[in-house]
């Protein structure tokens, strides 16, 4: 069984959105700061002042590793594990997915994607040339 995440009250407007699918972020409402992973104040100026706004989802891959060794039962090796640069001036982790893994490179424009279990939503990414 894969390990999954488990909601907090500070992230749980992300899995939320994610069930829904739609990927979101928070943006500061003093400096328009978009941050992620979710944080209780603005790495730019501390305000703690933000809402969850919608993301368009495209993006490109800034930098990523191929897993060969399954951090615990459950995952499919090899897997791609990815920072990707939203189009929207944020980035996350997360994996790719659709594609060989030696198709994920530096640069790859990529698109979200879902991951529906039972519990939970993942966002993952995968080229947008499919
Ligand atoms: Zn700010």
């Amino acid at each position: 069984m894969r390990p999954l995440p488990t909601p907090s009250e500070l992230t749980r407007p992300f899995w939320d959105a994610a069930r829904e699918h739609r990927l979101v972020r928070q943006v500061c409402r003093d400096c328009r700061t978009s941050f992620f992973s979710p944080q209780i104040a603005c790495p730019a100026c501390l305000s703690e002042a933000y809402d969850w706004v919608p993301s368009s989802g495209r993006g490109e891959i800034y930098s990523c590793t191929v897993v060969h060794r399954a951090p615990s039962p459950g995952f499919d090796v090899p897997y791609v594990f990815a920072i990707v640069d939203l189009e929207d001036g944020w980035s996350m982790l997360a994996n790719v997915v659709g594609c060989e893994v030696a198709e994920a490179t530096i640069g790859l424009p990529v698109r979200v994607t879902f991951l529906d279990f039972d519990e939970i939503t993942l966002p993952a990414f995968e080229p947008t040339g499919r």
